[in-house]
């Protein structure tokens, strides 16, 4: 693809709040001149994970050559040293938070973790039958899940606040639904997927009036704009490192003593005791009493080094750089027709959530193209399923930045968005669509006959091919070119029955016995994406005409792997691609009459 860089007329890139050095600030970020697919990395996958400073990386290997012993427990002068970093990291979060005391501050293995933690020991002891949680529409799935499995145990229900079109808390509902019933508010501070920053100082103030806590998922907070607990007055805040220019591995929890205080163990093992008979064990005081086991040591010092790193820059400045690429870069999307941005709040972070509408292009296509120029979005749910639900979409693609992107990158963004879009929109393409429309709407469906005589065979001729394509981009476009050769799938076989869930496009398959036969299953299949239209073809070729048992017998995994698909797709597309393949051997184990075993991990 050629992507043309234009200079736009507008907007104008403005001087750089704060007077930063971006150019100097990326070279302490070693990852940033990698190349991918043989393009310079463009980072935009920054609420996913943000990349790490010299500074933290370095931190880590001193640790490890210098400093590296258990902490809290040996008289000798390595553990000594490893205590002092492990626990001045603490100092460092307790700054950083505002907090009032260091005993405040648990370290935890991820923002995950600390939600956990509190859900499992504040909610095991507070929630009873018929109590209620509160959450928002716009959670992660992070700050659903964990309230849905002690919701379940003990009986109480999760409430949750609607949000509007703009991808705003609705903030009359958030006051209705509060009650005596309500033990906790639980609320992401800014949205992974939508960037929306909640009035989340209102709804402590209100939420306290009644006497409900409030704990804030931070996860997309702190690095980007001063979070002070004491001013926000929140009762518990949790966050991550790793989205915070530090290691993965490690997470913060913050809470008020008057809360942990009174909470159980969360998990029970050594450090997190003061004392152990048979009959009693006596626990340690706070926050060691949170922290069973060894803790992340390492990664608790590779935090401290990246709260110095965004302290040194400071908060305030990140946010007004920040600010100043999320408006460049909203008003450059405004350039391409066909675009929507999920989410418009008024008071938004660094995320661009969007979808390609006209011509239609499912997130997975923009996303793939978009890293072959070597630019990483996130595609998909972004872990947020509820809140795609609202939209009603399957999911978006997601630009979102960190104090290393520059306009110069947007620019480079927007224009091979760009030319993704447009030559998506295209005559040939408009009339190929136009044509397999028509088809698809046909009467009689046309089933794919066999590729070759077995599945084997068929792989065999299937994967010559690849073997002569030398990178993944070539494979890609291959895979691209088989899916365009896909047999239509008539529009009236694509009902819910057909319709196979677990996949992040929308994909269908309907299979059938071959007419005049006792074995042998051909199919149909449809998705909105492209590169899944490839899978499915690839899946027809090895599969479709083929006899029950041989499908059954067929190693896919195997065939998936010597394809590179297995080292190139994404968990979730795996997993979708796990989906249809399963959906083709339980016809094929009916036919055979056999139980199908589960053939991809
Ligand atoms: N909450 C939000 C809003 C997030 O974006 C994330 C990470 N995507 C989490 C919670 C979970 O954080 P982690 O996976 O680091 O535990």
């Amino acid at each position: 693809m050629s992507i043309q860089l234009d200079t736009p007329a507008r907007p104008r890139r403005g001087a750089i709040p704060g007077g930063l050095d971006i150019k100097r600030l990326r070279e302490q970020f070693p990852i940033l001149s990698e190349t991918i697919h043989g393009k310079p990395l463009v980072y935009f996958d920054n609420a996913a994970t943000s990349q790490k400073p010299r500074a933290v990386l370095d931190e880590l290997n001193h640790y490890y050559e210098h400093d590296n012993a258990n902490v809290h427990r040996g008289v000798h002068l390595l553990s000594e040293r490893a205590t002092e970093a492990y626990e001045g990291a603490r100092l460092k979060v307790q700054k950083f938070l505002n907090a009032p005391c260091l005993r405040d501050i648990v370290f935890t293995k991820g923002g995950t973790e600390a939600i956990n933690l509190v859900a499992q020991s504040y909610g095991r002891q507070r929630l009873q039958l018929g109590d209620e949680v509160l959450i928002s529409w716009m959670e992660h799935h992070s700050n659903i899940v964990p309230w849905q499995l002690i919701c379940e145990q003990r009986g109480a229900k999760l409430r949750v606040i609607p949000i509007t079109d703009a991808g705003e808390l609705n903030m009359d509902e958030f006051e209705r639904l509060l009650s005596p019933r309500t033990k906790i508010v639980s609320l992401v501070h800014v949205s992974n997927a939508l960037g929306t920053i909640n009035p989340v100082k209102k709804v402590i103030e209100h939420a306290h009036s009644l006497g409900i806590p409030v704990l804030l998922d931070g996860a997309q907070a702190v690095s980007h704009m001063p979070v002070d607990v004491q001013e926000l007055d929140c009762d518990f805040y949790v966050f991550s490192g790793h989205k915070l220019y530090g290691p993965t591995g490690i997470g913060v929890l913050y809470g008020k003593p008057q809360y942990l205080e009174l909470m159980p163990p969360y998990q029970g093992g050594g450090d997190m005791i003061r004392s152990v008979s048979f009959e009693k064990t006596a626990y340690n005081e706070l926050p060691y009493r949170f922290e069973a086991g060894t803790p992340p040591i390492a990664e608790a010092i590779g935090l401290g080094a990246a709260l110095d790193f965004v302290e040194e820059i400071g908060r305030d400045r990140i946010a007004a750089y920040e600010r100043h690429l999320l408006d460049y870069a909203t008003q450059r999307m405004k350039d391409i027709p066909g675009i929507r941005i999920i989410g418009t709040a008024a008071d938004k972070a660094a995320v661009i959530s969007f979808l390609v509408n006209d011509p239609p292009l499912s997130a997975l296509d923009v996303g793939t193209k978009l890293d072959l120029e070597g630019i990483a979005v996130r595609t998909g749910h972004h872990c947020c399923m509820p809140l795609m639900e609202r939209f009603g979409i399957a999911g978006t693609a997601r630009a979102s930045f960190a104090i290393y992107n520059t306009t110069d990158e947007i620019d480079f963004f927007i224009a091979t968005l760009r030319t993704i879009v447009e030559s998506s929109r295209d005559g040939k393409t408009f009339e190929n669509r136009a044509a397999k429309n028509a088809a698809a709407n046909a009467v009689e469906p046309v089933y794919p006959p066999a590729a070759a005589p077995t599945p084997h065979a068929a792989a065999d001729e299937i994967i010559e091919v690849f073997d002569f394509l030398d990178d993944w981009s070539e494979r890609y476009e291959h895979i691209i070119e088989i899916g365009k050769k896909l047999l239509p799938m008539p529009h009236i076989l694509e009902t819910e029955a057909t319709r196979v869930h677990g996949c992040q496009s929308t994909v269908f398959m309907h299979s059938r016995k071959k007419p005049g036969t006792n074995d042998v299953l051909e199919f149909l299949a449809s998705s909105d994406a492209e590169i899944v239209r490839g899978e499915l073809a690839l899946l027809q070729k090895v599969y479709s005409g083929q006899r029950a048992g041989a499908i059954l017998d067929f190693d896919v995994h195997a065939f998936f792997a010597r394809l590179g698909l297995d080292q190139h797709l994404t968990m979730g597309r795996r997993n979708g691609l796990a989906e249809m393949v399963k959906r083709i051997r339980n016809f094929a184990a009916e036919l055979a009459g056999r139980q199908p075993t589960t053939p991809l991990k």
